[in-house]
């Protein structure tokens, strides 16, 4: 098919995956004039109550991706783990953004540092644990080293840390044996994240550099921009875009840098909008759904740039709904505050309900003032 395909309303999209990320990808599509159909098992879906069609069944139900393949124009994303051999499938009837060689490599943490390493970008030092003499070869790596399973892991889970090589067998037998990295354990004095978009005629844009904070391996709290040193942002930036281009991009994409003394490793590859975005819903005159819509339809890329000096934001999980539901007052009290709710049916801990953007001066005080509104609503 043509790299120059551009898709105009009011063609259907598709969307593999339900959650907040495919929900803010409906509503920047259907607000442009496109229907959306979303692919997602669960009936009670952010994205699905919200899709012009919803169906209902498995990533990889044959009829349903052959009715994606009938019905929409080009197909794309919310999550990593959407299965790409299925969507090699139907790859050949539509257009299918990112490319599912991308997503295949971004779904496995040992392709993906394959991958990485082939094209000379910088990854922290690590092995591979999938069998029984690999998992002893692991005795002379370096510990305290986090074993995550290669497929499957999101918000920090399928990862265990393990302090020696004596916990290794212990820890890979409670992942189930299956294929792991080994990575050494870093002393990390920052995280940041670059979102970005790439066009099947490789037009890209780039938004700020934000700097995350993780709880428990889940993202809590991230400001933008990064406060780093004078070419640092566009050095972090410039690696992006070079991963996006190496890899082949067509879509949104993030990628996850870990910081250690002065030098910059690649984290982790997110082949689709992430949760270190969200800002640009409320920052942005393009936010990374609608760049989304823009980037996988051959449409011109919105603008990146930040309208506001600075800003953060803090991530709801479900734990904050332990005494029902949060006091929203405050945050809806604060001009300077934006309120997310994903719509999800049931609160568990750890799961991520929602978020608060605060635009107040600096990314500094912005987390600050985020922090505290969030503790508020949670009754502190
Ligand atoms: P996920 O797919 O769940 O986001 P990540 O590999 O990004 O998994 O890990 C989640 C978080 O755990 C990271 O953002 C970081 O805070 C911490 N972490 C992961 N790997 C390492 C590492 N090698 N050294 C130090 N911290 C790490
Ligand atoms: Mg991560």
């Amino acid at each position: 098919m043509s790299t120059h395909t551009v898709i105009t309303p009011p063609a259907m999209l598709g969307i593999v995956g339900g959650g907040q990320l495919g929900r803010y990808f409906v509503i920047a599509a259907r607000n442009m004039g496109y229907r959306v159909t979303v692919l997602e098992p669960d009936p009670l879906s952010p994205a699905g109550a919200l899709a012009d069609v919803h169906l209902v069944a498995a990533y990889d139900d044959t009829d349903a991706l052959e009715q994606l393949a009938a019905t929409c124009a080009v197909v794309t994303i919310e999550f990593e783990n959407a299965p790409a051999s299925a969507l090699a499938t139907i790859a050949d009837r539509t257009l299918v953004h990112p490319p599912t060689a991308a997503i295949a490599t971004c779904q496995d943490r040992i392709a993906e540092k394959a991958f990485l390493e082939e094209i000379g970008a910088p990854v922290g030092p690590y092995t591979t644990v999938v069998d029984e003499s690999s998992l002893e070869a692991a005795a002379d790596f370096s510990y305290p080293a986090i074993l995550k399973t290669a497929r499957n892991g999101y918000d920090g889970k399928g990862q265990i840390t393990c302090a020696e090589h004596a916990e290794l067998a212990a820890a890979w037998e409670s992942l189930g044996r299956v294929p792991c990295v080994l990575e050494q354990k870093l002393p990390l004095d920052r995280e940041l994240s670059v979102v970005l978009a790439r066009t099947a005629d490789d037009r890209v844009a780039a938004y700020p550099v934000s700097q995350n904070q993780h709880l428990r391996g889940v993202l809590d709290v991230s400001h933008t921009p990064a406060y780093l040193p004078p070419g640092a942002p566009e050095a972090a930036t410039d690696l992006c875009i070079y991963i996006a281009r190496e890899l082949n991009f067509v879509g949104v994409l993030a990628v996850e840098m870990f910081v250690v003394g002065n030098d910059v490793f690649v984290n982790e590859i997110a082949p689709r909008p992430h949760n270190s975005g969200h800002y640009t819903l409320d920052a942005c005159n393009t936010s990374q759904f609608e760049q989304q819509v823009r980037a996988v339809c051959g449409l011109a890329l919105g603008e990146t740039e930040l309208r506001v000096k600075g800003l953060a934001m803090a991530n709801l999980m479900g734990d904050l709904w332990a005494q029902g539901e949060p006091d929203w007052s405050k945050v809806l009290c604060n001009p300077a505050a934006y309120l997310h709710l994903y719509g999800k049916a049931e609160a568990r801990p750890g799961r991520k309900m929602g978020h608060i953007t605060v635009i107040a001066g600096t990314a500094m005080g912005s987390a600050d003032l985020a922090r505290r509104l969030r503790r508020q609503a949670g009754g502190d």
